[in-house]
């Protein structure tokens, strides 16, 4: 019998509450992820230093206003969105929520767009599969 896709609906629908985005740190930003934000900026890679990251020796992490990312308005969400670095693409979908039901259950209690309804083993099955569908899974 032929499989039925999954979609990533079946076990995540952003509810755009912004609390990924809060907190005193943010995610690291690799060099492919630098690259991007800058395209997407239209700036230098001085001046995007300068507004908007925190480098730490290597480490390039995006400054905190407020206690938030920089990047982040109540209103509209993340403002540079398709410049996003990697991770905050992948989040919540977390490969580590596979090994491990103890991280599944972290994750989906700080992330309200995680479906709620699902047990574990039936949240692992689908996120495999759309592993197994998409090159890149983007929430
Ligand atoms: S990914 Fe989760 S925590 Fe982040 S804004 Fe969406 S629902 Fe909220
Ligand atoms: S870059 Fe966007 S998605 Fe990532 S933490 Fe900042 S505001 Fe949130």
């Amino acid at each position: 019998m032929k499989k039925i896709p999954a979609t990533l609906s079946d076990i995540f629908t952003c509810a755009r509450c912004g609390s990924c985005c809060q907190g005193e740190t943010t995610v690291s930003l690799d060099q492919d992820d630098q690259e991007r934000m800058i395209a997407e900026l239209g700036l230098t890679r001085q001046e995007v230093e300068e507004k908007y990251w925190r480098v730490t020796g290597n480490v390039v992490q995006m400054k905190i206003v407020d206690h938030h990312c920089i990047f982040y308005t109540e209103n509209t969400g993340c403002t540079v969105h398709v410049g996003r670095p990697w991770r905050c693409g992948q989040w919540p979908l977390h490969p580590s929520m596979l090994a491990d039901e103890n991280n599944f259950l972290t994750i989906r209690e700080s992330c309200p767009g995680i479906n709620q309804e699902l047990s574990w083993e039936e949240f692992c099955r689908i996120f495999k599969q759309l592993l197994e569908q998409e090159d890149k899974l983007l929430c």
